[in-house]
């Protein structure tokens, strides 16, 4: 049986409750909005110009990465694709190229197919409706909030992962993070707790002290504007809050990467379907594990005497949110282009722009330097 707090400070309709309650939510934002004007993140580069566009751009970075990784990604983009007209115009492969690393590339796909949307059907301008946001492609309810808060000052209550922690914590939202019923409560804390005012403030405020003082490990309570109310301090509970979801054990699987090099110091590669791992990107050819090089050129139709050098290098490990992958090459260096190869690219990494995941680009800079793939 669970020994945890009930959520006491969950707003509810009732009488003088409802108005303590109200009384709450309003010192809750009172505490944030002071600390944030001490304590907030300062220089991000998405705060300045806070345009509509660079909030988009920084709000779909941010969905699965922090802010330190985020921000060299964001400006490299912003400097190539200004604004909406220019990221629907661009290649998609321009884009992922410059996506490379960042990971979750679903992301970078929608933003690209949700510009083209915005140019066709609202005249380039984001629209202002979080209800109308929701509706393009990668933007959720949360997103689209953050979105309209930040660009456009208008209130709309926000749930990401840092506005999920500090509710559940303070408020003691002890149920499973993906139940509705967890989520329908933590909405309604959301919307409790955004002021009237001050929607860009307290939405960038929210998720400041989430992302630097109540953190998912070890939460810096001693330093946190609400700890005098906070329900998972008082109980001495923090760790329990928000409840984590039961994991299932991470399949490991095993894949065969040939990595074939010519004399000019190109690398071959193929494009993967748009859906899947690594949709849309490039990468070298893959193959079962057990898959030998042998059967690999015969199946390329590729003749054995274009082959330079050959040698298999060390496995490493690559994670992704639901399996490990072990990645293991195979570098063949070839004397010269076989005809028999088509349908990819030979991908110069001197000169030439692909967007390649970050296993890829490891491969390409290990065909060169073999050492890459023995630093941890
Ligand atoms: S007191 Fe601690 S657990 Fe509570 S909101 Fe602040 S940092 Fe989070």
């Amino acid at each position: 049986m669970s020994t945890k707090p009930t959520a006491k400070s969950v707003p509810d309709t009732a009488g003088t409750s409802q108005s303590r309650s109200r009384d709450a939510a309003r010192r809750f934002a009172r505490r944030l909005l002071a600390w944030w004007e001490t304590h907030g993140r300062e220089g991000l580069p998405w705060q300045n110009p806070r345009t509509p566009y660079r909030v988009w751009v920084s709000e779909i970075m941010l969905q699965q990465t922090q802010a330190g990784t985020v921000v060299p990604y964001f400006e490299r983009f912003v400097a190539r694709f200004g604004n909406v007209r220019t990221l629907a115009q661009a290649d998609l492969d321009d884009v992922l190229h410059l996506w490379s690393g960042l990971g979750y590339y679903a992301r970078a796909r929608n933003l690209h197919r949700a510009a083209a949307i915005v140019m066709r059907d609202h005249d380039g301008t984001l629209p202002q409706d979080p209800a109308v946001l929701e509706t393009l492609p990668g933007i959720g309810r949360s997103t689209a909030a953050a979105i309209v808060a930040q660009a456009h000052n208008v209130r709309a209550p926000i749930l990401d992962a840092n506005a999920k922690r500090v509710l559940a914590r303070h408020f003691l939202v002890a149920g499973p993070p993906s139940s509705s019923a967890t989520q329908t409560a933590l909405w309604a804390l959301a919307d409790a707790v955004t002021p009237a005012g001050r929607a860009a403030d307290y939405t960038q405020a929210v998720m400041d002290l989430g992302a630097t003082v109540c953190r998912p490990r070890q939460p810096l309570c001693s330093q946190c504007p609400l700890r005098r109310t906070c329900g998972a301090l008082a109980a001495n509970a923090v760790g329990e809050y928000p409840a984590r979801a039961k994991r299932p054990a991470r399949p490991l699987k095993r894949r065969r990467f040939f990595v074939l090099t010519d004399g000019e110091g190109a690398c071959y590669m193929e494009k993967r379907p748009t859906s899947g791992v690594w949709g849309g990107l490039w990468s070298p050819p893959e193959g079962d594990a057990e898959e030998t090089p042998a059967e690999f050129l015969a199946a390329r139709r590729m003749d054995a005497k274009l082959v330079g050098a050959m040698s298999f290098g060390p496995v490493f490990r690559h994670g992704f949110s639901h399996f490990d992958l072990d990645v293991a090459p195979v570098f063949i260096h070839l004397l010269s282009r076989p005809s028999s190869v088509s349908g990819g690219v030979w991908f110069n990494p001197r000169r030439d722009r692909l967007g390649l995941s970050a296993v890829a680009a490891k491969l390409v800079a290990a065909a060169a330097a073999p050492a890459v793939l023995e630093r941890k």
